[in-house]
């Protein structure tokens, strides 16, 4: 069994794959070639946002953001404590303080309150984590940010595809980012990300700061960064996007089976499962439960060869990295507590029912012991 099945869907959809690439291959432009514009165009439709600008991947994507936005030094960036390790990165990167604050222990998300007491008359902006499919409160967050030069950055880098009251990721914040790295709901061959924005001079600074602050042709009206999206990248999520709705109702139909099988082996003392805010929906990035003691469960699924993985191990403020460069201001319990807990059972769209049996039949011997 395998924690993520790339392969099943590329024997599906290997014809549509082979002949995208196969055109890049016959035109040659393989810098910001004509299916960049066309992804770009369909990705910004399913979005429902004015503009989609492709970069190369999700990091550098949550990058330009902050630079579009004129977030360095002297300027604090409030975002959550667990989390991908990215925007932590790349607020310090840019010379900005990131501002760790703690998150709701249901959703995994920014805790909305926290956020509004860490604002101070520095933060410039709240990058929320749309954590393992699910879309952070942005409702909340954009009431904290109303009247105050807060910009609210949407990293939706797990979350593309996802739902809030009737509202799509990537359309969420002033400037949403995702990525295309081959694990995430919609991943390519590679690296790949995006940034999108109804903004048309946030998405004209945007295009320019991707190709190296260019205005035309090498005429710099800025200091940028090389960080285009290949065009061969495009092609191939081009072809991904002809069977990606149909993947996400897959990953429900997962994720609801997991809630049934861990309920029916009456595992809901030993295993919490993950929940969805109502008006909301996931795309299922991981499907992530919370165990005690998890190196003895960890351990027993692998020798029952179930693998698993930990999303993620350590809060940004226990890495090292982040001693100097990051603050707190206040104490981060529930980050802590999900760090020494969670654990994510496997999770794709061609997952079976047998293979999901067998799953949460080693959960529960791995639990019981
Ligand atoms: C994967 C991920 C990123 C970074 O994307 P890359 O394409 O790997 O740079 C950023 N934020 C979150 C939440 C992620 O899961």
């Amino acid at each position: 069994m395998q924690f993520i099945d790339l392969g099943a869907q590329q024997a599906r959809i290997r014809a549509s794959i082979d002949a995208r690439m196969a055109g890049v291959l016959a035109h040659g432009q393989y810098i910001l070639g004509p299916e960049v514009a066309e992804l770009e165009t369909e990705l910004a439709r399913r979005a429902g946002t004015r503009h989609c600008i492709g970069v190369a991947n999700g990091t550098d994507a949550l990058q330009l953001a902050l630079m579009a936005l004129g977030i360095g030094r002297g300027h604090e960036v409030i975002t959550p404590a667990f989390s991908y390790v990215a925007a932590a990165e790349v607020i310090a990167l840019l010379g900005a303080t990131p501002v760790l604050v703690d998150v709701d222990p249901k959703s995994f998300n920014v805790d909305p309150a926290a956020v509004r007491a860490a604002v101070t008359d520095r933060t410039r902006a709240i990058i929320a984590v749309d954590l393992f499919g699910q879309c952070a409160d942005y409702d909340a967050l954009a009431d904290i940010a109303a009247g105050q030069n807060i910009a609210v950055i949407e990293d939706a880098a797990q979350s593309f595809g996802a739902t809030y009251r009737g509202r799509r990721a990537c359309s969420l914040g002033t400037i949403a980012t995702t990525s295309f790295f081959p694990s995430k709901p919609l991943g390519c061959y590679g690296d790949g990300g995006a940034c999108f924005t109804d903004d048309d001079d946030l998405a004209a600074l945007l295009m320019s700061i991707r190709a190296h602050g260019q205005a035309e042709r090498y005429h710099h009206v800025r200091v940028g960064v090389n960080a285009r999206l290949d065009t061969l990248q495009a092609a191939i999520l081009l072809a991904k996007l002809e069977v990606f709705d149909e993947e996400v109702a897959r990953r429900e139909i997962a994720a609801q089976r997991y809630h049934r099988l861990i309920a029916d082996t009456g595992l809901a003392n030993a295993v919490v499962t993950p929940d969805v805010e109502p008006d909301c929906t996931s795309v299922w990035a991981q499907y992530t439960v919370r165990v005690q003691d998890r190196a003895t469960v960890v351990a027993r699924m692998k020798d029952a060869g179930v693998p698993t993985t930990i999303h993620y191990p350590r809060a940004l403020h226990q890495q090292e990295a982040f001693i100097e460069t990051a603050r707190l201001v206040t104490a981060v319990p529930n980050s802590e507590t999900a760090a020494a807990e969670v654990l994510s059972l496997p999770m794709h769209p061609y997952l079976s029912e047998a293979d999901q049996v067998k799953v949460v039949a080693a959960l529960a011997a791995a639990v019981r012991g």
